[in-house]
């Protein structure tokens, strides 16, 4: 990998393919990489980064570092609807015309969040964190913010709809490029990995090139909570689904990993099994605690974090607390864990 130029950011992958590190504000993971992948009708990003001025600024500059400009884009490739990586997708295409591709059950998420009556998310978040055990005191500001309209502000109300739907198996439309689609729900339901089959610039072992978003990440163990959706009808299992996209990603055989955040790496089948081996060991870690009956809420509480359980502020106690729950569901799956009859809220025990 080369720098391209300090101060714009941008990385050449080689084979026709760059990354513009794009800074995401006040946030411990620092940035997305975007990335700039060349094709016989101009270049086509994989992920935008955030919806900020600054973040824009970045992007910007960063095209132009590559002898292009954002109003040359062709095509915006979406891995997923994370504001990290959709933020900036719709003034991408405002500026050039681009279109914009992504999963349909992500498509589903955008289409339902703008269309959402101001509150409804909040309504959903209380109901169900009042469900799973949550204290009043972590109740109480969410119903303050409903109570004073503070509903506006919240990431994602004014994300892209996308114009193009990402098909699971396909190849993109893109000229004189290889570039398929791999389903791998988990982090979100339609999270997608984009396969490069291509021959490795580099000449590196392996089946070419993969655009990971953040699905496989260098040194990250992704969140995988629930799928959030206030009208989910039937029981899904993410982490199941997350350990599955990681298995079918583990058998592709990839020279090298492009993620969204960190950096490039080779050895994608070691990443896979440590990812696979952590989970089965945080499962068996929870089976442990689950020999007394708890709540969803206090499993998140006894839960190993990346810092103890008082220091975590507000809004990432409700994300772990959704972590639990995933990890919950899968145990309850895999018939290791089951609920008890008649707690209110809902206790699990270890079976
Ligand atoms: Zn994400
Ligand atoms: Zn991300």
């Amino acid at each position: 990998m080369t720098q391209v130029t300090q101060a714009a950011q941008v990385f050449g992958h080689g084979g026709g393919v760059h990354s513009i590190k794009v800074p995401i504000p006040d946030n411990p993971l620092g940035h997305t990489l975007v990335y700039v992948v060349d094709t016989d009708r101009g270049p086509v990003l994989v992920d935008t980064g955030w919806d900020d001025p600054a973040s824009w600024d970045t992007l910007t500059a960063g095209l132009t570092a590559l002898a292009t400009s954002v109003t040359d884009i062709h095509g915006i490739v979406v891995t997923h609807h994370h504001p990290d990586h959709h933020g900036l997708s719709g003034q991408v295409r405002e500026a050039s015309g681009a279109w914009i591709a992504m999963h349909a059950a992500d498509t589903a998420i955008v289409r339902r969040t703008r269309e959402a009556e101001p509150g409804t998310w909040l309504d959903y978040l209380t109901r169900k964190l009042t469900d799973v055990g949550a204290p009043e005191a972590h109740l109480a500001p969410l119903l303050a913010a409903r109570e004073a309209g503070r509903l506006r502000t919240l990431p994602g109300l004014r994300s892209a709809l996308p114009d193009r739907e990402i098909v699971p198996g396909e190849l993109l439309d893109l000229p004189g490029r290889r570039l398929r689609a791999i389903w791998t729900p988990g982090h979100t339901p339609g999270h997608v990995c984009l396969h490069l089959e291509e021959r490795h610039p580099a000449d590196l072992p392996g089946h070419g090139r993969l655009f990971s978003g953040d699905h496989l990440l260098p040194g990250i163990s992704p969140h995988i909570g629930l799928y959030e959706d206030p009208d989910e009808t039937e029981v899904t299992d993410p982490l199941g689904d997350y350990l599955a996209s990681l298995e079918r990603i583990g058998r592709l055989g990839v020279a090298e990993v492009l993620p969204a955040h960190q950096h490039a790496f080779t050895g994608a089948g070691g990443r896979v099994r440590e990812l696979l081996d952590h989970h089965e060991e945080r499962l068996t870690g929870l089976l442990a605690l689950l020999a007394t009956p708890l709540t969803p809420w206090q499993l998140a509480e006894r839960m190993v974090w990346n810092r103890p359980w008082e220091q975590i502020p507000h809004g990432s106690r409700s994300i772990a607390v959704s972590e639990a729950e995933s990890h919950l569901r899968r145990l309850v799956k895999l018939g290791r864990a089951e609920a008890v009859g008649g707690s209110d809220p809902v206790t699990y025990i270890a079976v």
